[in-house]
């Protein structure tokens, strides 16, 4: 069985004062993690903070990206083995502000899902898509590629733990999520695509979650589909409350 995964990214959008009242809001009123699990990914400079506020320990915080090396000089970089060092489970990787403002490309991710995996750590592997090639009906082209290439000589047995993400690039920020249908055809596309480099068994253990204005209104839609194992969430998931009606979704 898979168990959902509703999941915050909070992107640079806090303060550390901020994370740590959030923290102390949320995090006694969080579901039993082997009903739903929750995370919250945020920036590397508020982990620590984040760690210390954690009381129950049921929210699992993750990092929004990692570098590809260990250690060395690469000013700036947020070493995936720190990071493993401070406990974190989840580093999201190849979200599509990294491939669009970071120039991230399917080589560089896949570099990084195999640093988050050798840390003992498991990727979110985030796939988007544009209305441009939605239109032009090129998405399946172009999930599966970016699944197939951040996959590049992944195990079978750690590609079990992956989380992947589906995120449509003009779901996010806008307020416009996707439909529950369109939602669902990402994800099922998604967990084909597994299933055709790992078999069916890899497929059906792994998680699918979908990302794009995501809200305590639409979110009920979304989980009830088959291939939906969670959310994503980016603005729904910055304040407490909002974030604790959808660890609380409907079933
Ligand atoms: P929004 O929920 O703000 O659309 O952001 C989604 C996202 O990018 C999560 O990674």
């Amino acid at each position: 069985m898979r168990i959902p995964l509703i999941a915050g990214n909070w992107k640079m959008n806090k303060s550390v004062d901020d994370a740590r009242s959030f923290m102390q809001i949320v995090s006694d009123q969080l579901p039993e993690p082997d009903q739903v699990e929750t995370a919250i990914a945020a920036p590397a400079i508020l982990l620590e903070t984040m760690i210390e506020a954690n009381g129950a320990d049921r929210l699992k915080i993750g990092a929004e990206n990692c570098y590809y090396e260990d250690a060395g000089a690469f000013t700036g970089e947020t070493s995936p083995q720190a990071l493993s060092e401070m406990g974190i489970p989840y580093v999201i990787v190849g979200h599509s502000e990294r491939r669009s403002y970071f120039n991230e490309t399917d080589d560089i991710i896949n570099r990084k899902v195999h640093a988050v995996y050798r840390n003992h750590m498991t990727p979110i592997l985030c796939c988007d898509e544009t209305m441009g090639r939605l239109e032009a009906g090129e998405k399946i082209h172009w999930v599966v590629s970016q699944v197939t290439g951040a996959l590049k000589g992944v195990s079978e047995d750690l590609a079990r733990q992956l989380v992947i993400a589906y995120e449509p690039s003009w779901a996010i920020g806008s307020g416009k999520s996707a439909s529950a249908d369109q939602a669902e055809e990402g994800c099922y596309l998604i967990r084909q695509t597994v299933a055709d480099l790992y078999g069916d068994d890899v497929a059906n253990e792994m998680r699918v979650l979908y990302g794009g204005s995501v809200n305590p209104e639409n979110i009920s839609q979304i989980m009830a589909k088959q291939n939906i194992d969670g959310v994503l969430a980016g603005g729904a998931s910055l304040d407490p409350e909002t974030f604790l009606q959808l660890v609380h979704y409907q079933k």
